[in-house]
């Protein structure tokens, strides 16, 4: 709890009513220091007044602890632009993410069908060892873009059943085990329990 802002949001509804400190105190029975700690921050109304100060000054108890005028409308209008934001930006990340899939699947494949074919001629002008690293570093690389984009795939956006409609993130193990046409995948629905090629969807609300 923000006592100063408390105390400044005491003084400005006390005020609003065009009450001094001293009468205020006055009509809450108490002294009119006690009202000018609350008002610096220094303490809080004990909680036996607090209804009875509520009313003289025209707030709640809601408002009085948190310092400010809460319209509800308002409040809950705040409330759902702050996840709308957070979504788009989660959805945002999940995009750039497989873009990254894509750009470096661009540079990875051909590069690793470059590594292998310099192996070969090192292998055909009898240095194996050269041939055989390289072939090796071919290989990791094709793996290694394997695994990072199955991850990618997997942690970014969502399934969608043809079926049912229904959008869901399936397990890394059937991701991993499922036929795939681009970013497609033959996988259960979780909802509908059929089996069917399901396309990669960003966000989890149909548009
Ligand atoms: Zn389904």
């Amino acid at each position: 709890m923000d006592q100063e802002k408390i105390g400044k949001f005491i003084a400005a509804c006390r005020k609003e009513k065009g009450l001094t400190q001293a009468a205020l105190a006055e009509k809450l029975g108490i002294t009119d220091r006690a009202v000018s700690k609350w008002e610096t921050g220094k303490s809080l109304p004990d909680a036996s007044i607090m209804m009875e100060l509520c009313e003289l000054i025209g707030t709640n108890v809601n408002e009085l602890l948190t310092g400010e005028r809460i319209a509800m409308g308002e409040y809950a209008k705040k409330a759902e632009q702050s996840l709308i934001e957070m979504q788009a930006k989660a959805e945002k990340a999940d995009r750039n993410l497989l873009r990254m899939e894509i750009a470096m699947g661009i540079i990875i494949i051909p590069l690793s069908i470059v590594l292998a074919k310099i192996s070969e001629i090192f292998s055909n002008q009898g240095d194996a060892l050269i041939g055989n690293a390289l072939l090796v570093l071919s290989y990791v690389a094709i793996v290694l873009f394997g695994f990072i984009g199955l991850k990618i795939e997997h942690d970014a956006g969502y399934y969608e059943c043809p079926n049912c409609g229904e959008r869901y993130v399936p397990s890394m193990l059937s991701v991993i085990l499922a036929i795939h046409l681009g970013t497609a995948r033959r996988l259960k629905c979780p909802y509908c329990e059929k089996k069917g090629f399901h396309k990669k969807v960003i966000s989890k609300k149909k548009e």
